[in-house]
């Protein structure tokens, strides 16, 4: 049984219609991740679901729960990162923690979640002398105090550097390992990839496509980019393209200098019949790879729009 369902949920702000029927649910023990462009109704559809805004239509279930009768059960089930600006910058993290939990009747200890938002080192520092990362990971921290089934995290690792955006990963990968469920929106698609069990991609308050990252990418396409270089220059690369258009596999092919691209559905294939042909003609290689298909080909794929990191 799904831990969320959200059915049809529609929001407009005066004129602009932000969120447009958007439906989805969540199972529990997910990583659920929702990207989309700029505008495009995720912070809007998370506030609905936080309790935090009344859609103009639609439903939200937890379960049996929903907001206009059970609004303080659905309270002890989820967590939600809060912003920076409400954690208390002349307290320490433990200090925070310590405070949130009060708000409780059910708490994690904070030395338990000092340790797994890897902060115990940091836990009498006051709050203003983190890093953005640490205090991120405390955001975390304090959305897990009440221990809730499902935590929210918007944007948790915008902004920050790429270690610092792992360990907070690494936090994400450790939530699944106990048994809660995430509801994440990032800008950072290699991190909705490898976090997800499944990706929503919303645009314009719809949802375009709902599926795990794999089976995205698959039903994309089930083309491969294969590039070649070769050190002997454009005539190899020429010969090569001429070579590559009479395989069977090769869909098609661009040849840019001593390079050339070229779009098989058998990349085994092909580069097999390719090294056959540049061993029977001496040419030498300097660079072959496979570019495999990536979410962010999806995205554009379904939203027409370049992704923004
Ligand atoms: P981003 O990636 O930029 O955070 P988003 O996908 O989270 O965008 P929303 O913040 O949900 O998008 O906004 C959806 C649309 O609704 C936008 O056009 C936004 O300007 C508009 N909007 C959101 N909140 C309000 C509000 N309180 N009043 C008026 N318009 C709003």
């Amino acid at each position: 049984m799904p831990i969320l369902e959200v059915n049809q949920l529609q929001k407009s702000f005066g004129d602009i219609h932000a969120v447009q029927g958007i439906s989805f649910s969540v199972e529990p023990g997910e990583v659920f991740t929702i990207i989309g462009p700029n505008g495009a109704g995720k912070t809007t559809t998370l506030e609905m679901i936080e309790g935090l805004m009344a859609p103009d239509t639609g439903e939200i279930h937890f379960g049996e729960l929903n907001w206009k009768q059970h609004a303080i059960e659905i309270k002890k089930k989820i967590g939600v990162q809060p912003q920076s600006s409400a954690m208390f910058d002349l307290l320490t993290p433990k200090e925070n923690l310590d405070l949130f939990a009060s708000f409780y009747d059910k708490a994690r200890s904070t030395a338990e979640i000092l340790e797994i938002v890897n902060l115990t080192d940091h836990q009498n520092n006051q709050v203003k002398k983190l890093s953005g990362g640490q205090r991120q990971r405390l955001a975390i921290g304090l959305a897990m105090i009440s221990d809730p089934e499902i935590i929210f995290l918007d944007e948790p690792t915008t902004g920050l550097d790429p270690q610092a955006r792992r360990n907070i990963w690494e936090i994400i990968t450790q939530l699944k390992s106990l048994n809660k469920t995430t509801i994440l929106t990032t800008h950072y698609m290699e991190e909705a990839e490898k976090l997800s069990d499944r990706v929503c991609i919303v645009d314009q308050g719809r949802v375009v496509t709902l599926d795990s990252p794999s089976n995205l990418i698959e039903k994309l396409t089930k083309e491969r980019e294969v590039r070649l270089s070769f050190q002997d220059g454009e005539t190899a690369a020429l010969d090569g393209e001429l070579f590559s258009n009479q395989l069977e596999s090769v869909i098609r092919t661009e040849r840019e200098g001593t390079s050339l691209k070229l779009w098989t559905l058998n990349p085994e294939d092909t580069l097999l019949n390719l090294f056959k042909f540049t061993k029977e003609k001496d040419y030498l290689l300097e660079q072959v790879s496979i570019r495999e298909m990536s979410l962010e080909d999806v995205f554009i794929a379904y939203t027409g729009k370049e992704w923004r990191d």
